[in-house]
């Protein structure tokens, strides 16, 4: 087990707490704040507890740039006023100026460095910018769940240049239930995988085919797994790299007596735009059209069984669900898994922004922080930021 940031001494110690503060901006106003929020636990606990706390986090993808648009100003300024407490914010992610900010802190005091991708070495987990991020530190504490598959310097690299590091209460909370889905799962246990990438969830299908009793397969992915059943797929998105993956996976559920379904009906277009024209077709798809939506018969059917489920994780939309016109399923899907008598886990990205959209978030069990991280994790891999901390 790993340390709990509640089970160390952190009084008058200088904490570096690594949080996901990667927010969207648009023109330098956030425009969403969920993952300011949810990292307030930690902050409020250290702050209560007289740690002198600097704080780190990326934003965007600057590689290695200082890129004034991504700058974590304006969420220095919003997390000020989440907490009703000054921000230090040097503008700087290493150096003299930040040394100075860091040695002059008192108990209780907050600092938080500029965008930790800034520095060319971070994503490279480089040796140097960790020993620098770790100067005059005492304890690492991670608490970015969301960055916690990146081998990256203020994530991984750090921890080896500080005697101590623990996990914060957001990794703890996210750990607890995505355990739910890997070890000892509650049974009937279901699993529902969409999205494009059909790359990204082979790894989870294949770790949950020892645990799951039913898959469930939708979105865009789907249609790689149906031409391989031999159905016709039209212009849908297939991905012929992997298509003999899909195959064998398909072998091994049967093998494991695992119940695979797939959409049985379509919503189509001939070009994916707000105003196409919808042609419905069961099984095959003809020629020209693109699957962008499951049909009336297969949300049934994905319900029928979500209501027998005791367990669902759920990870992608069930169809291009950002159109209004192709998100019915993705929203009748969400809604299914939020009223059902069941725990509810949903992976990062779409699936959340899919469960807001129908107005369902408040209803379901566990809604990770993390996409990339909850990926893995379901994948049965082990997360080299949660690896690195210290041992009880
Ligand atoms: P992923 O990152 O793999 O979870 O994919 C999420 C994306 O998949 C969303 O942007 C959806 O619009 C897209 N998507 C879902 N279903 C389809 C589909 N049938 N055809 C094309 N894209 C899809």
């Amino acid at each position: 087990m790993k340390v709990r940031v509640d089970q160390i001494d952190v009084s008058g110690k200088t904490v570096f707490l690594r949080v996901d503060f990667n927010v969207p901006l648009k023109d330098g106003v956030i425009q969403d704040n969920t993952r300011i929020v949810k990292a307030l636990d930690t902050i409020k606990y250290l702050n209560s507890m007289g740690a002198k706390l600097v704080i780190a986090s990326h934003l965007g993808r600057p590689k290695g740039e200082r890129k004034p648009e991504l700058s974590l100003k304006p969420v220095a300024e919003e997390l000020s006023r989440l907490i009703s407490r000054e921000v230090i914010f040097p503008g700087e992610v290493i150096g003299e100026k930040v040394d100075k900010a860091k040695e002059s802190l008192k108990e209780g005091d907050i600092l938080l460095l500029e965008n930790v991708r800034f520095i060319k070495g971070e994503t490279k987990n480089d040796e140097t910018f960790a020993k620098e991020l770790a100067k005059g530190i005492d304890i690492y504490v991670n608490d970015a769940f969301g960055a916690s598959h990146r081998a990256h310097s203020s994530v991984v690299g750090i921890a080896s240049y500080v005697k101590l590091s623990a996990m914060g209460f957001l990794i703890a909370k996210e750990i607890e239930y995505l355990s739910m889905a890997t070890e000892n799962p509650k049974k009937p246990y279901i699993a529902i995988l969409g999205g494009a990438k059909v790359k990204d969830k082979i790894p989870v299908i294949k770790n949950l085919l020892d645990k799951v009793d039913t898959l469930l397969i939708g979105g865009g992915m789907a249609y790689t797994f149906l031409k391989a059943k031999g159905f016709k797929i039209g212009k849908s998105l297939f991905d012929a790299e992997h298509f003999e993956d899909a195959k064998t996976l398909m072998e091994k559920a049967e093998k494991n007596g695992v119940k695979m379904l797939f959409p049985i009906d379509h919503v189509c277009v001939k070009e994916i735009k707000e105003d196409a024209d919808i042609k419905l077709f069961e099984k095959n798809i003809e020629d020209g059209y693109i699957g962008v939506d499951i049909g009336e018969k297969t949300i049934k059917s994905f319900k029928e069984e979500i209501g027998k489920a005791k367990l669902v994780v759920w990870n992608g939309p069930m169809g291009v669900f950002e159109i209004d016109k192709f998100s019915k399923g993705t929203t009748e899907i969400a809604k299914a898994v939020a009223n059902g008598d069941l725990i509810s886990i949903i992976g990062g990205g779409d699936s959340v922004s899919a469960v807001k959209k129908a107005g369902v978030s408040d209803k379901i069990t566990h809604i990770s922080t993390g996409g990339g991280a909850s990926l893995e994790f379901l994948s049965g891999k082990k997360l080299p930021g949660i690896e690195c901390l210290s041992d009880k």
